[in-house]
């Protein structure tokens, strides 16, 4: 019998979590992504800073001072987060959380934060802050207070997991997109590629690859006439205030995922760097800075 489409959609990490496959019956294609939808709960169990008591947040809680060891998954995504904060002096930065509290607060007050709050929540973040201990596989966190925030990373790894537990299921033509982070597997049947059609206008094709977009177009905050977006620029602690729209093009959803955001924070000159330090990456600025 030859391969239907199967599509499946459920909410984790606070979005729409797509998965798409080609599979010979419904039972088979439902058997494998029920599996990978419980890979993605378990890493969001593990890296959410919504949920009090995700692994992430209890490290938070613990971490202050003294190593505390994590989970191998964990441990990863905050290993590729640092290695990309020093890449990037730090405009990507997963110890952004205090800052991006912040934000959030902003958003449902419509109010921007007072000088002495925002000092405050600067000094509790900076990659400097978080050391990570590789043969004991353990972080150690320099500051009281901080918050580690997974936002701009978990989903695209995410993706790739869900991927990884399907082709363990015996489905290689899949396609998973949670929010802007789209990873895809071998094409559709007769295909030459999953079509994804771009936010402004014109698609693209993917296999074996992964898609993420990032920006300041679609979250945010106004106030007094400013946009905030929910990507901070740590050297503000504010978020972004220039319209702009990142792409990138990568192996896996964890790189494509942690270079958009990372992109969108640096503009046109850090992108063409991201590409020399990633070997086949392509960063891509949609809509460029300015105001
Ligand atoms: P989205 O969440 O819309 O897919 P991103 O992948 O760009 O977009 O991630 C944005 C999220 O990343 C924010 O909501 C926040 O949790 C986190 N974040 C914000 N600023 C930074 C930053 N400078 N470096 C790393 N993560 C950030
Ligand atoms: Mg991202």
């Amino acid at each position: 019998m030859g391969l239907q489409r199967f599509e499946f959609t459920q909410v984790r990490m606070g979005v729409d979590a797509r998965i798409i496959v080609y599979a010979h019956d419904e039972e088979r294609a439902v058997r494998a992504c029920r599996a990978a939808y419980t890979r993605i709960s378990e890493l969001e169990q593990m890296m959410s800073d919504y949920r009090a008591d995700s692994e992430l947040n209890s490290l938070c809680q613990q971490a202050v001072g003294r190593w505390v060891r994590v989970s191998p998954k964990l441990f990863y995504v905050l290993w590729r987060g640092q290695k990309l904060a020093q890449q990037t002096d730090g405009a990507f930065d997963v110890t952004v959380g205090a800052l991006v509290r912040l934000w959030r607060e902003a958003r449902h007050t419509g109010k921007l934060t007072d000088e002495a709050t925002l000092r405050s929540a600067k000094a509790r973040s900076g990659y400097r802050l978080m050391e990570l201990s590789l043969p004991r596989r353990a972080v150690r966190l320099k500051a009281e207070g901080m918050q580690l925030d997974l936002g701009g990373i978990a989903k695209g790894y995410a993706c790739d997991w869900a991927l990884r537990v399907l082709r363990r299921h015996d489905i290689t033509r899949a396609l998973i997109q949670m929010g802007g982070d789209i990873v895809a597997g071998n094409t559709p049947p007769g295909e030459q590629g999953w079509r994804i059609e771009l936010t402004e206008g014109g698609a693209t094709i993917l296999s074996n690859a992964a898609l993420s977009t990032s920006g300041s177009t679609e979250q945010y905050v106004e106030i007094d006439g400013v946009r905030y977006a929910h990507i901070i620029d740590p050297r503000t602690g504010l978020g972004l205030t220039n319209l702009v729209l990142a792409r990138v093009r990568a192996r896996d959803g964890i790189t494509a995922d942690s270079l958009a955001t990372a992109a969108a924070v640096l503009g046109e000159t850090g992108a063409k760097k991201l590409e020399r330090l990633y070997r086949g990456v392509q960063v891509h600025i949609v809509k460029p800075g300015g105001s």
